[in-house]
């Protein structure tokens, strides 16, 4: 097979480049500098309504009831602090002072984040200010676990009023504190 080739134009060959084109090819392309991207804000609990405007929500709604307040009366205290008075007369239901619980965040601490408490130890868990905040933590927090127990022990009696056995139940279930395989009927 032979190929045909025709001769080429005068004037049709390839062109050099002029003078400017070459000094536009050497110049080096510098990338802009990129504005850092701001980092986004902390998210916060935010409810958005239909007009577009965003309203701040309490994260956790109060948990509330009010037999299982009364419940307290007469009981013994449990907290146990060193300025216990151990009179059964002056227990309430304690809800600690704990910030980290919920208090102070636009609703009380849940009624199921109580212990029973003498008055002494009710104070000593709050405002005392002869304990560190972590000594008074940790004597809530025992006294919350013991409360667990008799919440545990009202709950699964059937001598107990039924007003505090489903009170009992009601604190259980909000607290994920159900015995396992003991409830049959909840
Ligand atoms: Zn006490």
């Amino acid at each position: 097979m032979t190929l045909t080739r025709k001769p080429m134009k005068r004037g049709t060959g390839f062109k050099r480049p002029t003078s400017r084109a070459r000094v536009q090819n050497d110049v080096q392309i510098i990338p802009e500098i990129i504005p850092a991207v701001p980092r986004p804000a902390p998210r916060r609990a935010v409810l958005a309504d239909c007009s577009g405007m965003a309203t701040s929500v309490p994260k956790h709604p109060r948990a509330e009831n009010a037999h299982l307040l009364r419940m307290a009366r007469g009981k013994p205290c449990l907290i146990r602090s060193p300025i216990c008075n151990y009179d059964a007369e002056t227990t309430v239901a304690c809800h600690g002072g704990g910030v980290e619980n919920g208090k102070g965040m636009a609703c009380k601490v849940s009624d199921a984040l109580t212990c029973w408490g003498c008055s002494a130890c009710n104070h000593y868990t709050d405002a005392y200010a002869g304990a560190t905040k972590a000594q008074k933590r940790a004597a809530f927090m025992l006294g919350h676990l013991a409360q667990v127990c008799e919440w545990r022990a009202i709950a699964g009696s059937a001598a107990a009023d039924p007003k505090d056995i489903a009170a009992a139940r009601w604190a259980l279930a909000h607290l994920n504190a159900t015995p396992v395989g003991h409830m049959e009927t909840l």
